[in-house]
């Protein structure tokens, strides 16, 4: 076996193995469905048998009479019998197949999501969004790929080619031989045929890639293309794109022409040695005319089920890998996990204790022996240069990593012992730049409690000062906020996830202030909001402007990963050199002339 076929094997176990365990949940429709294919290939043997036997016998009975006739009719009867077994068993299998592929399909996507959600935010960070959605599609069209193939094509070639192997073997071992042979002789050819079309079929693929990708580049480019009067070099562009286009496809369509003539001149050969040594057998008396009606059908059933089977083969290893993208991620253990004893977190106060806290980004150390004592009720303004590890600190206390040295406890609780679920269930969060679910705004903002009233989320948004903007809109609170909220301005997306907040009412706040330049007017809304949302709670505010943080109760300065300095906003500031005096002299500018205590 070649390095990348003991890859494709590798890789397939996984994948057979999470599917046969959630085909397993059904024994009675894969029964079904296995009973039905059987049934159907078995009766596509039997039924030519009699067949033969009414050619055989209208043969040996030139001499219409009623009782010939009669017994003719019998045959055909059973005939027909075995004929409308053969439909029955296709029945079966196509209903139950469509009942077991909808029903695992379902199950598998469930699992894949419910998996997802259950990763780590690093994970997901990690991870392109488009990336993961269409490795949770492919996971479940996979399964319906792959079963098909397997029962409708592998499974159902396989019966039939033994049943007619071993029907024509006990008429005639030559004729059975000579139909084993090619057999055999026809699959090698589809295997090379398809190896050979591999990559044209790839350069194909590959161009319609290309077109894709110049033709939405082009479009998403319009304004640009006609401010610089482009259109005739984009045309270009897209022309020469087209060609290589026509080149690669009509290389692929000739070659399933060549494919298509060799498999062709498969078949003549085949019926030409079969039906010619019939005729020899004939001859001596071996065999009769019945049988040269049964080779021809059963050539016929074998070169159906056949003719495709390359193709089948490749979807099939398409499939497999398509479904180990998200095995790969089903069998990736989660980056944060709940212990196994792990306790629902109860917050009494909302005391925050980060106790020599060490954590890095890989190689890359950011947060060093980190102490830092948050009151009950205290609100905390952390203050320092880009990069200096404020963010880590606020992922760190929503768990969204394990420290690697040190702890974090709330109440006395180390975080990393606690459920993730009660933890986040006690702090809320307000991002910087909040998303929003492409549903209602009465549905983002309930998302802060979701058993929540009409009128609990009216008055949240009343005090988060979204009310007033919501009202406005022709659909007020049903209104769709497109997705990821783009139909909102920042200051009013903001203001949402303070609502949203405002109704979760954890004990403990999270903020990351917004940096993005907000009129003056949503900014004040935001400060009202904020201060509505911040009333009897720890808070921990990541702040990027001073001019908002000047009343906390404490500020902590930090750089590289350390506290520098720490105190209320005038204490810092009479430190005249400190990084903080020279934070507020560029932020501030004139401003500083009003504050500075004197
Ligand atoms: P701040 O919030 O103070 O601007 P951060 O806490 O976001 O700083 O970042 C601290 C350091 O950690 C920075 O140098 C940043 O580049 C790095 N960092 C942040 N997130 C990641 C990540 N997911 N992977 C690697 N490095 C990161």
């Amino acid at each position: 076996m070649s390095a990348k076929e003991t890859k494709q094997v590798d890789r397939a176990w996984p994948v057979i193995r999470v599917y046969a365990k959630a085909l397993g949940k059904y024994p009675g429709l894969l029964t079904a469905v296995l009973i039905g294919s059987l049934t159907l290939e078995v009766a596509a043997i039997g039924a030519p048998l009699y067949l033969r036997e009414l050619i055989d016998f209208l043969a040996a009975h030139p001499q219409p009479q009623t009782a010939v006739i009669g017994s003719a009719l019998g045959i055909l009867a059973l005939y027909g019998l075995i004929a409308f077994i053969r439909t029955m068993g296709s029945n079966v299998q196509g209903v139950a197949s469509s009942y077991l592929d909808a029903r695992v399909m379902s199950d598998l996507s469930n699992s894949a999501f419910r998996n997802l959600l259950g990763h780590s935010h690093d994970f997901f960070i990690s991870n392109f969004a488009g990336a993961l959605t269409r490795r949770v599609s492919r996971y479940a069209s996979a399964f319906e790929q792959i079963f098909d193939t397997l029962v409708f094509n592998i499974f159902s070639t396989v019966v039939f080619a033994i049943g007619a192997i071993a029907v024509l073997l006990n008429r005639s071992v030559v004729l059975g031989t000579v139909l084993l042979i090619w057999t055999i002789l026809f699959l090698l050819l589809q295997i090379a045929l398809t190896k050979w079309k591999q990559p044209i079929r790839v350069a194909r693929a590959a161009a319609d890639t290309r077109v894709t990708g110049v033709l939405s580049d082009a479009i998403s480019n319009q304004s640009t293309i006609s401010q610089f009067a482009a259109s005739r070099y984009e045309r270009k562009i897209f022309g020469e794109t087209m060609e290589y286009w026509r080149k690669a496809t009509l290389r692929a369509w000739i070659s399933d022409a060549w494919v298509s003539g060799i498999q062709g001149i498969f078949v003549v050969i085949i019926q030409v040695a079969l039906l010619g040594g019939a005729v020899v057998l004939w001859q001596r008396g071996e065999v009769s005319v019945g049988d040269f009606v049964l080779i021809q059908i059963y050539i016929l059933g074998l070169i159906d089920r056949i003719w495709n089977m390359g193709n089948s083969m490749r979807r099939l290893y398409e499939a497999f890998a398509d479904a180990h993208e998200m095995v790969a991620i089903i069998e990736k253990p989660y980056g944060v996990r709940d212990l196994p004893d792990a306790m629902p977190l109860k917050v009494t106060e909302g005391r925050i204790d980060m106790g020599h806290v060490s954590f890095g980004f890989g190689e890359k150390d950011v947060l060093k022996d980190f102490t830092l004592a948050i009151a009950a009720g205290e609100k905390v303004a952390l203050v320092g240069p880009s990069g200096a590890g404020k963010s880590t600190v606020t992922k760190l206390l929503l768990r969204l990593y394990d420290v690697t040295a040190g702890s974090i406890s709330i109440d006395g609780q180390d975080i990393a012992r606690v459920t993730q679920e009660s933890l986040r269930e006690a702090i809320a969060f307000v991002p910087q730049e909040p998303i929003l679910f492409h549903r209602s705004l009465m549905d983002n903002i309930r998302y802060g409690r979701r058993d929540a009233t009409d009128e609990e989320v009216y008055e949240a948004a009343r005090q988060a000062r979204c009310h007033d903007f919501i009202a406005a809109l022709s659909d007020g609170y049903e209104t769709h906020v497109g997705e990821r909220g783009v139909k909102l301005s920042g200051g009013e997306r903001q203001r949402v996830a303070i609502a949203r907040a405002i109704l979760k009412n954890a004990p403990i706040l999270i903020l990351d202030e917004a940096t993005s330049s907000l009129d003056s007017e949503s900014e004040s809304l935001i400060q009202e909001a904020l201060e509505v949302l911040m009333k009897g709670k720890t808070v921990v505010v990541i702040a990027h402007r001073l001019s908002t943080i000047m009343h906390m109760d404490r500020i902590i300065v930090m750089e590289q990963g350390r506290i520098v300095a720490g105190g209320t906003h005038d204490e810092l500031l009479d430190h005249k050199g400190g990084l903080y005096h020279k934070l507020w002299s560029i932020q501030a500018g004139s401003f500083i002339a009003d504050t500075t205590p004197t």
